[in-house]
């Protein structure tokens, strides 16, 4: 059998992988904390559930519009309004299966050999996978531990070339959590005036997780970037839904013809009752979001004090999102070899660095989408099986 060849440039997610092997060690009697998986550990809050147990028996069986029903899109736009100030066209709004969906799109247009797509690295490894698939050149954007993970504007600026098509940029990013600040999201949108060529690809998906009265800076703003940003965002962290995949893309006019054929030749449309879950989602009650982004930010500051006290690890503040993304060069350990010894030997599950880009090298990601209960015993054990060793 003679496959392409892009498929072999496909990478994945390891948080999947470490997810299984977490899972085949509990169904084997080892008591397994989880910190690997980035997803809420709450459940979607009832009115979203019986929204979509509505639309069922409504009767809501069959295809939706491809970019999803008007509805949905309005409620989005009003969204959008609310938590980013900006006005934006339902029109430019395209509903897909996942926060993904966006990401695979928005690279795939742009990515083919001898293209460039800069990309956050240590960042969520899609990016970089997809962009390999394409064949097109990744070019890494550093993210530094000592300016809290954000990115440095000049110094993306001066990784452009001509051949650049495509930045993909993420705060709060995954697996830092990191919040770029608006006087960093200026400059790179002031220099990126100087740039027309390069589109922008802004995953805003842990936009609503930001701590410590830190604002969301949405490239959606800069007027100026209008007609080349694709702003991504979705349910799945916002309203604990990741199992439902729902996300959207807010799509520059001229490439949302392309989106939409793009979901016409792989998923037709997203399912028609998660649709109704997710008009539910954003015009009802945002208290459960709410409480579930305190209830973070408290697990937030344990976690943060609990691997500082960890010999070895150095673990500045996460801004947003749900990771700590602690240096953890004074182990002496390997980012990778941590990761299988906290799960083999501690029943840990955390995720190596390396995981998310080479630059993740000295560096483990733990998420605290746990109960603080939990994050204190996991930490014991690591603190435990580190000096054991
Ligand atoms: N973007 C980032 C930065 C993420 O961390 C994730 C999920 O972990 C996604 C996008 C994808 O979200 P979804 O599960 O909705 O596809």
């Amino acid at each position: 059998m003679k496959t392409a060849a892009a498929l072999s440039r496909l990478g994945t997610e390891s948080a999947f992988e470490v997810l299984a092997r977490a899972n085949a060690l509990a169904a084997q009697g080892k008591d397994i904390i989880n910190l690997g998986i980035g997803q809420p550990d709450f459940k979607t809050p009832d009115h979203i559930v019986e929204a979509a147990v509505k639309a069922l028996r409504d009767g809501h069986h069959g295809y939706t519009p491809a970019n999803g029903i008007p509805e949905l899109r309005e409620a989005v736009t009003a969204d959008i309004a609310k938590y980013r100030k900006v006005t934006v066209d339902p029109a430019n709004v395209m509903i897909v299966p996942g926060g993904k969906v966006t990401m695979f799109f928005a690279i795939t247009m742009f990515g083919e050999a001898g293209a460039e797509i800069m990309y956050p690295n240590p960042g969520f490894p899609i990016y970089e996978s997809v962009i390999n698939f394409t064949d097109a050149t990744p070019v890494p954007m550093p993210l530094h531990e000592e300016s809290g993970y954000a990115f440095d504007a000049d110094e993306v600026l001066s990784l452009i070339t001509p051949k650049t098509r495509l930045i993909i940029l993420n705060t709060p990013s995954n697996p830092t959590g990191g919040a770029v600040p608006r006087s960093e999201m200026d400059k790179l949108a002031n220099g990126l005036a100087e740039h027309p060529h390069v589109t922008i690809l802004s995953d805003e998906i842990y936009a609503r997780m930001l701590y410590d009265g830190r604002e969301h800076v949405s490239l959606l703003e800069y007027k100026h970037l209008h007609d080349r940003v694709i702003m991504l965002d979705g349910w799945s962290k916002t309203y604990a839904m990741t199992g439902w995949r729902m996300g959207y893309g807010v799509w520059p006019s001229n490439l949302i013809e392309h989106a939409t054929r793009l979901s016409i030749n792989v998923h037709s449309c997203v399912n028609a009752s998660a649709q109704f879950a997710g008009i539910a989602a954003l015009e009802g009650p945002q208290d459960a979001a709410d409480e579930m982004v305190k209830a973070f930010d408290q697990r937030r500051r344990v976690i943060v004090d609990e691997l500082n006290a960890v010999p070895g690890f150095k673990c500045p503040e996460p801004g947003g999102a749900f990771y700590a993304f602690p240096n953890i060069t004074g182990t002496g350990i390997g980012s990778m070899d941590l990761q299988n010894k906290l799960l083999n030997e501690a029943g840990v599950a955390i995720i190596s660095g390396t995981s998310f880009g080479a630059l993740g090298e000295g560096y483990v990601r733990f998420s605290y989408a746990n109960s603080t209960r939990n994050i204190i015993e996991a930490i014991r054990r690591v603190k435990e099986c580190l000096n054991s060793a």
